[in-house]
């Protein structure tokens, strides 16, 4: 059904398409937001909601998607290695990720890709008009949304890929999915890197906290650093970078691109991403400043 289905007393109905966000927790996400922001302005009958699935049920859930016929699942912490697992098809790059958090369902198949790199380079494109082809970039963090991170910027063409984090072995398994152009950071080689992306799980949820390796003491003007954290809105390495003159993005831009991706796999349309960007907008504060 097109037109205004979702308008109508009658939505959803029998006919309504579904798709999911599962993870947990996942009561916080924006998902189904910007889902049906996307689906309203579409025209489509269908219909996002959120499914809180305890770590360990991943595969089971996903079962159960193909057994309901779900349309599509976006799959978030603590799912995303399981659901690579369990899909009966998966990307290149899923493959190298070892990690889905897209599955869009194909003929009764659960096929599986990775759009969190291609979401952080939509909206570091858009936010702050970056293409990372030819530029120093260092990544702080080596697990999941890093890892996605580092692929995307050595795939576009960084002339570097600089992994900064705690654990060592992790940055420089991270850091090999940027080809030639990764290797291991130290701290000092923030001063001369043109992107930085805060991709650790340091700031979520606490505005005041700080990565003891990040010496935010050496942003500078002319530098583009990003947190993938989103809430809150401006954590304290993007205060200090924007304090710096650094031009700031947080997280918010690469969960509405991603989305958008996931919408465009679900539905095979273009994906109004600018419906998408107002629905969060107004409850999750600006992306980029
Ligand atoms: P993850 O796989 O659990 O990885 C966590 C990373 O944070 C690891 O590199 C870990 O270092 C590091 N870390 C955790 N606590 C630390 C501390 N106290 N000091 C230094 N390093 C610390 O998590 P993830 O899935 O990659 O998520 C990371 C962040 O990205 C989260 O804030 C998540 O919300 C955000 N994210 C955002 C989006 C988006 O669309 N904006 C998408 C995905 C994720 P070690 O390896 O040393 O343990």
């Amino acid at each position: 059904m097109t037109g205004a289905p979702r308008r109508s007393p009658q939505w959803p109905s029998a006919a309504s398409a579904v798709v999911a966000v599962m993870g947990d927790p996942v009561r916080h996400s924006l998902s189904p937001l910007l889902h049906n922001a996307a689906f309203d302005a579409m025209g489509l009958d269908w219909v996002s909601v959120a499914f809180e699935v305890p770590a360990g049920q991943g595969a089971v859930a996903l079962a159960g998607a193909r057994a309901l016929g779900l349309a599509g699942l976006s799959v978030t912490t603590p799912h995303k290695e399981d659901a690579f697992v369990t899909v009966d098809e998966r990307s290149a790059l899923a493959t190298r990720l070892g990690a889905v958090n897209c599955v869009t369902l194909e003929g009764g198949l659960l096929v599986g890709d990775s759009t969190d790199g291609a979401g952080f380079l939509a909206a570091l494109h858009r936010a702050a008009g970056v293409d990372p082809s030819g530029r120093r970039c260092l990544v702080v963090g080596a697990g999941g949304a890093a890892r996605a991170v580092v692929a995307a910027l050595g795939d576009a063409g960084a002339a570097e890929v600089a992994v900064l984090n705690r654990d060592g072995p992790r940055a420089e398994a991270a850091a090999g999915l940027a080809g030639p152009a990764g290797r291991v950071a130290v701290p000092a080689d923030l001063a001369g890197a043109e992107v930085v992306v805060q991709a650790s799980s340091v700031g979520l949820g606490d505005p005041t906290a700080v990565h003891l390796l990040v010496d935010v003491g050496l942003f500078h003007e002319g530098q583009v650093v990003a947190d993938l954290v989103y809430h809150p809105s401006r954590t304290a390495l993007l205060a200090a970078a924007a304090g710096a003159g650094a031009t700031t993005l947080n997280g918010l831009g690469m969960l509405v691109h991603q989305a958008a991706l996931a919408v465009e796999r679900w539905t095979g349309r273009a994906a109004p991403v600018e419906a998408m960007w107002a629905a969060v907008t107004p409850a999750a504060g600006e992306g980029a400043s």
